[in-house]
């Protein structure tokens, strides 16, 4: 069931959680970990497939909504884009990755270009040159996909000129699968491509209707060919040329995102305590039936038993140190360790995502209240607050979280078909 090459997940002999007679936990070495290359989250669209889109598109365009619609709006010169994903809820400090990049490289196979003359991207032995920039679900990314943690929004004003529903979200096969997607025609003429929706969420507006920036599309699924949940943004210019919206030395293109996004962009996505180690699905299948990662996350953890914690990093790369604390309510360290990739001697030096967690042991006499699992990465300090006491005070502090939680929570406008 797993794919070669697609992930790898080793787990390694817990070696050091043993606890000092101070109760000092030592630096452990992860309990295990998860790496994930761009196979992770990739897809493939025929050239059939590609045409029927092209023609279906050029057809709505012609019908009286799309024609009514589009004279009721001024042409401009480029349109920029903006951030394309929105979380539905608290879904962490990131919740995404890039898996792949645009293909500037007409040759094939493996003759790989992205716009900044690197190798972030791919193609396939029957012609097909990754045409748009995969935007994946990190970490749980099932569980993300059917709880639709991230919607799909417009990058830019403009009129809907294609839309499709109902494909589902689980083959994880290449070839000519169509998916679910939507099409949206700005004023200066290019369309975008939002595909691979999750099948049920894609917007209730119809074809003529007009979005804003930011407007509800659908949720990021796996529906059509594809490896897992992510977005395959695709731009086309008046013409109905591929273009790259990232400009960079090997993409002459003029930069299309505002504000323009990294290349590389490291970041630690999220941080988490779990009572036990948190599971990994491939292909959104368990015992090949329809199911997602159970995460064993908590917010508290009782004295005496042992838990996980858990990071998830997007564009990890060797050499990059991040320096984890388990601190006490009073401040004083429990534990600190420091992480490298490089250190578990992985087959790349570089990955879109990565995942690990480390095993402890909660002392009996460990202070009750609110303790801090942090961690210092590519200059940014990120923190998770758990609990530590008797069930029935977890409870209470639990609800004391929630309610501090709630407050920094946006949703998105969410129209949907009720079909
Ligand atoms: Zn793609």
């Amino acid at each position: 069931m797993r794919k070669a090459g697609a992930t790898i997940r080793v787990g390694l002999v817990l070696a050091a959680c043993a606890l000092l007679s101070n109760g000092m936990a030592m630096a452990d070495e992860p309990a295990g970990h998860w790496l994930l290359s761009g196979d992770a989250a990739r897809d493939e669209i025929s050239p059939q497939q590609r045409l029927r889109i092209q023609y279906d598109i050029a057809t709505a365009k012609e019908t009286p909504a799309v024609r009514q619609a589009l004279a009721g709006r001024k042409a401009t010169t480029a349109v920029m884009l903006q951030w394309p994903l929105h979380p539905s809820r608290d879904v962490g400090a990131g919740y995404h990755g890039i898996s792949n990049y645009v293909d500037h490289d007409p040759a094939f196979p493996t003759r790989i270009r992205d716009y900044t003359c690197g190798t972030r991207s791919y193609d396939t032995a029957d012609g097909y040159n990754h045409a748009g920039t995969d935007y994946f679900l990190w970490p749980f990314p099932w569980r993300a996909m059917d709880e639709e943690a991230v919607a799909v929004v417009a990058a830019a004003p403009g009129v809907i000129v294609g839309r499709t529903d109902g494909h589902p979200d689980r083959s994880c096969t290449m070839g000519d699968r169509p998916w679910n997607a939507v099409y949206l025609r700005h004023d200066d003429g290019s369309v975008t491509w939002y595909g691979h929706l999750k099948r049920g969420s894609v917007t209730s507006k119809s074809v003529g209707d007009t979005v804003e920036t930011g407007e509800y599309l659908g949720t990021v699924g796996s529906s059509g060919s594809s490896t897992g949940p992510h977005l395959h943004f695709e731009l086309h210019d008046a013409a109905g040329r591929v273009i790259d919206p990232r400009h960079g030395a090997c993409n002459d293109e003029p930069e299309r995102w505002s504000p323009p996004q990294a290349y590389y962009d490291p970041a630690i996505n999220t941080l988490s305590i779990h009572a036990a180690e948190p599971q990994f699905v491939q292909c959104g299948l368990i015992d090949g039936m329809p199911g997602h990662e159970e995460t064993f996350a908590v917010d508290s953890v009782v004295p005496g038993s042992t838990f996980q914690v858990f990071a998830s990093y997007r564009d990890h790369r060797a050499g990059e140190i991040a320096t984890f604390t388990l601190t006490r309510p009073d401040g004083s360290e429990f534990a600190h360790w420091n992480h490298n990739l490089a250190d578990s001697n992985p087959q790349r030096t570089f990955y879109p995502a990565t995942a690990w967690y480390w095993a402890y042991t909660m002392p009996a006499d460990a202070p009750h209240g609110d303790w801090h699992f942090k961690a210092d990465f590519y200059g940014h300090t990120y923190s998770r607050t758990f609990y530590v006491g008797s069930a029935e005070e977890a409870r209470d502090g639990a609800v004391r979280r929630e309610r501090a939680e709630v407050g920094g929570l946006r949703a998105p406008v969410r129209q949907r078909a009720t079909d």
